[in-house]
């Protein structure tokens, strides 16, 4: 069992790399933004709450977010976890630990990956994604190669997030500054965390990211 948290601003990655990860090592992704995208589809009462929160760009509650991935822990069997995007505040980390604890189970790595803020804005304003399998793409740097078309499961359904704008970018990065990137100074104490550069082309980012998994017992 191997739990780890992919922790970094928005555009860093995260996702892409979680599934990667869910690909070649069949661990499940816990994505609080995936989870709350759908409550809004699906146009749940929480849903409908946290629309606005988010299209701001701004965090929604830890005791939303929390309750999310309680959920999931308690539902979902999985060899290991990825947590994508969550936790981002001190509260959340403390929630997940003592969460894990309680399940019998550890945190065994927090990876950081490290972008500068001028990447990211060029990275999350060109994205895209298959509303139907979630792969990931970019106008520049990983287009589809048939256009409108999904190259993994052949779907026209691409959709641009409501959030990838620049100015819903600038309140998430405040947030991540804020809120999100004092848990780097938590996980580093805690002797969990392992920085990696980000900035790699995608198959790099992942072996760095598989290089601290292997050396995990
Ligand atoms: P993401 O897909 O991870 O970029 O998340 C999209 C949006 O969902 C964020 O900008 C927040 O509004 C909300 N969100 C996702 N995860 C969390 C979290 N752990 N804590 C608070 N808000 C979150």
């Amino acid at each position: 069992m191997l739990n780890i948290i992919l922790l970094g601003p928005p555009g860093a990655g995260k996702g892409t790399q979680a599934r990667k990860l869910v690909e070649e090592r069949g661990m499940v992704q816990l994505s609080t933004g995936d989870m709350l995208r759908a409550a809004r589809t699906s146009g749940t009462e929480m849903g409908k709450k946290v629309a606005e929160v988010m299209d701001k760009g701004q965090l929604v509650t830890d005791e939303i977010v929390i309750g999310l991935i309680e959920e999931q822990l308690k539902t979902v069997k999985a060899n290991g976890f990825i947590f994508d995007g969550f936790p981002r505040t001190l509260p959340q980390a403390d929630a997940l630990g003592r969460l894990l604890a309680r399940n019998g189970q550890k945190l065994n790595a927090v990876v950081e990956m490290r972008v500068d803020d001028e990447a990211l804005v060029a990275r999350i304003t060109g994205r895209y994604t298959c509303g139907e399998c979630g792969e990931v793409y970019h106008d520049t740097t990983k287009p589809t190669k048939v256009d409108g078309t999904c190259d993994e499961c052949g779907s026209t359904n691409l959709k641009r997030r409501a959030d990838d704008n620049e100015d819903s970018l600038r309140t998430r990065l405040m947030e991540y500054y804020k809120k999100t990137s004092p848990l780097i100074g938590y996980y580093y104490h805690q002797g969990d965390l392992f920085p990696i550069d980000g900035l790699a082309e995608i198959d790099k980012v992942s072996s760095q990211i598989n290089g601290v998994i292997d050396h995990q017992n």
